[in-house]
């Protein structure tokens, strides 16, 4: 490493012009390194040495990779749909007389992909907002009691559809949580949601908040599908969705834990999950309660 920048200070040196170049050094470290040759004030047209400035560009590298990666992801999680959007169009204009059947199970197609195309770009504003926080309000104190209620209410259709019981049980003391309650709202939302969802018709949900004098704890438990081991650390990432052979029955983008993590830290607080494969899963969000309040 150190051979290869004395070498090329000399070709810069000699060649009186500038070089730059990247390597790795020991540690695996991603080095960007800048030569230019040093004139003297004085007018010698002879270079009187070298400046060699070294950057570490590992982080830049890997912010770089991973802008990448989520461009091509996300650009293939349009596509996909869209593919099957435009498949739909085609295949009603050459039918004109297509049997009622077919005709509104196409256009039913047609309506479960634009919204997941719906779902996809407000999941996507919704981060972006998130990283560059912006909030629709100042911190406010949190009615969790009432959040929770409007979580309930607004998947109680969703529950009901599948058969499942969606049950909640506060305990809530007069200690409040402080942030934006849309977030609050979308986060939790989020979680139960995704009980619903990986829970077979018939099963349980159940959305269990307490708090102590240090914090806000909510758990949403289900007797689902469960999660399996070797995905439990990933279902967190960004489009990461366990067992993708599921298919798209269950249409989900893998972006809802992914915000609702991002929302929950916004709190100071985590989510935590326990879950096995069969015998469902317990999603906890613990959140400080803040004091300034009282
Ligand atoms: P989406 O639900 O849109 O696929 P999420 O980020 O909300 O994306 O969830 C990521 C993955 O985690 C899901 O695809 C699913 O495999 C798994 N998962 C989330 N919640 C549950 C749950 N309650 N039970 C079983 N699996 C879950």
């Amino acid at each position: 490493m150190m051979s290869r920048i004395l070498d090329e200070c000399a070709a810069a040196r000699s060649a009186g012009a500038r070089r730059s170049f990247e390597a790795k050094n020991e540690a695996g470290a991603a080095l960007q390194i800048d030569i230019s040759p040093v004139l003297s004030k004085y007018g010698d047209r002879e270079p009187i040495g070298t400046l060699a400035i070294v950057k570490d560009v590992t982080e830049k590298n890997r912010i770089e990779t991973m802008r990448k990666d989520f461009v091509a992801t996300v650009s293939h999680e349009f596509r996909t749909p869209l593919t099957l959007i435009s498949g739909v169009i085609e295949m009603l204009r050459m039918y004109d007389d297509l049997p009622r059947a077919d005709r509104s199970r196409s256009l039913e197609m047609l309506e479960i992909e634009t919204e997941r195309l719906k779902k996809l770009i407000s999941e996507l504003l919704m981060l972006s907002k998130m990283e560059n926080r912006i909030f629709s309000s100042e911190p406010e104190p949190i009615d969790v009691a009432k959040v929770l209620g409007q979580v309930a209410a607004a998947l109680a259709p969703l529950a009901e559809k599948k058969g499942q019981s969606l049950e909640l049980s506060l305990n809530l003391g007069a200690a409040s949580v402080r942030g934006d309650e849309s977030w609050f709202f979308h986060a939790v939302q989020n979680l139960v949601e995704n009980a619903i969802k990986y829970t077979p018709a018939g099963g349980a949900v159940v959305v269990e908040a307490a708090s102590d004098e240090r914090d806000l704890r909510i758990a949403v438990r289900d007797n689902g599908i469960g999660i399996a081991p070797e995905d439990i650390d990933r279902i967190f990432e960004r489009f990461y969705r366990a067992d993708k052979s599921r298919g798209s029955e269950t249409g989900g983008s893998g972006l809802g834990l992914a915000i609702a993590k991002d929302i929950i830290s916004l709190f100071n607080g985590e989510i935590t999950v326990e879950s096995a494969p069969g015998s469902g899963s317990v999603f906890t969000v613990r959140i400080p309660l803040s004091r300034e309040a009282d």
